[in-house]
């Protein structure tokens, strides 16, 4: 498709932010810092609360709980409106938005970060989907260290998930259990896309737990004992804008929507392959720099290249990732010390240190932010 150019001007304009998850987020506050009172910012999203997932990996295993942030003080934060409700449907001609309960926002520009919907693939398996499924894993894993359940195995059916934080909690499920694991995965390597020095650490360090590996499975044909498995990602359609058939919404190098005036997207709801939080805050990040240099902002917005910054938890250790995408000979890089700065699990370069300030705000540590 052809690739349009940034857009006339938006020096005053009000932008809506749809969603409350890491893209959104990266957005307004790259948006705030670069343009300043340039934008009149407005966050629209279903939930009040931002949940740090990443923590969702550990809870399982008696580690932390998942921190929740409420939105209306990061809101206040960033001298932005927060409106409660769910993004349906963009009318570009008219440039408005419609929320499911019938409300109507005008806007200037547009920002979607609404993410993905993650929908069970493996029938009678535990789907892991994040926070709201630590309790269920948790049952599990006391059930298998207690000997109930056994052997167990985790599940990766689909390329089209969120697969690094099965990884994690294979690991995490070693550190109080004996019993046999087996990590079954799609993939025709383990980490497919940390790359090849990434894969092959990664696989090296299931053997050295004896976590047994299979890779390139067909799960119509594997026989299964207890498994937790990966979702199954997909866009949830926003009528009005496009969508390809997995209904992620395509965007152009400085993420505008495809055919659709001053609109922008960012995070899982676009039809990026790999779905992680470094590459939405990423995505996040270009949309900003896009939409406050044409507010006038000091800026050159540069086109959004799909590094990927991992860190895994593999049980007692970590290891940093590092691997550009858009190379398909990038074999990665690989190393037990953060490959960035700041060495946050989340790689979003404004949303953590607001994370962080308002931890420290609430005297509780925030994990790995810092
Ligand atoms: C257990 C787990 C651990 C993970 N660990 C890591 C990690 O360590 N590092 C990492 O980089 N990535 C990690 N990921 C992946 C990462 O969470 C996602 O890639 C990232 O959150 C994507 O950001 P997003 O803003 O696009 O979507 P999300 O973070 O999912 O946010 C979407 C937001 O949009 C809101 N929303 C949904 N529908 C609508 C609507 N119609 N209108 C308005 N708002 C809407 C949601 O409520 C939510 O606030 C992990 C994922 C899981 C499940």
């Amino acid at each position: 498709m052809p690739e349009r150019t940034t857009p006339e001007t938006y020096s005053g304009a009000h932008v809506v932010v749809a969603g409350g998850g890491v893209a959104a987020l990266e957005a307004a506050f790259a948006l705030r810092a670069l343009a300043g009172d340039l934008v009149d910012l407005e966050l629209l999203a279903p939930e009040p609360k931002f949940f740090y997932r990443p923590q969702a990996v550990f809870e399982p295993f008696g580690g932390v709980r998942v921190q929740a942030f409420e939105l209306g003080e990061l809101a206040e934060g960033l001298g932005a409106q927060l409106t409660l409700g769910e993004l349906a449907s963009v009318v570009p001609a008219a440039h408005v938005v419609r929320t499911t309960r019938g409300m109507t926002l005008p806007y200037d520009v547009l920002v979607v970060a609404t993410g993905a919907s993650p929908t069970a693939v493996l029938r009678d398996a535990l789907t892991f989907r994040g926070p709201a499924d630590a309790d269920r894993v948790a049952a599990v894993a006391q059930a298998s260290a207690h000997g109930d359940v056994s052997p167990l195995t985790l599940a990766i059916p689909t390329r089209r998930t969120w697969p690094l934080p099965v990884y994690e909690l294979a690991f995490g499920l070693r550190s109080i259990t004996d019993r046999p694991l087996t990590l079954a995965t799609v993939e025709p390597a383990a980490g497919e896309a940390l790359g090849r020095t990434g894969s092959a650490h990664l696989t090296a360090l299931l053997a050295s737990r004896n976590i047994k590996l299979v890779v390139d499975v067909s799960f119509e044909r594997f026989a299964r004992e207890t498994t937790i498995a990966a979702p199954e990602l997909r866009g949830a359609r926003i009528y009005g804008l496009p969508a390809d058939d997995d209904g992620f919404v395509p965007t152009d190098r400085f993420g505008l929507v495809f055919g659709v005036e001053d609109v922008y997207a960012a995070g899982d709801v676009t039809s990026t392959v790999v779905k992680h939080g470094s590459l939405a805050a990423g995505q996040a990040d270009t949309v900003a720099e896009s939409i406050a240099a044409a507010a006038g902002a000091a800026v050159v917005p540069t086109p959004f290249r799909p590094v990927l910054r991992a860190r895994l938890a593999c049980g007692s250790e970590s290891i940093y990732v590092r691997r550009d995408l858009a190379d398909p000979d990038d074999p990665g890089l690989v190393s037990g010390e953060p490959l960035w700065s700041p060495p946050a699990k989340i790689f979003a370069r404004h949303l953590a240190p607001a994370l962080a300030e308002v931890a420290r705000r609430h005297q509780r540590s925030l994990f790995w932010v810092t």
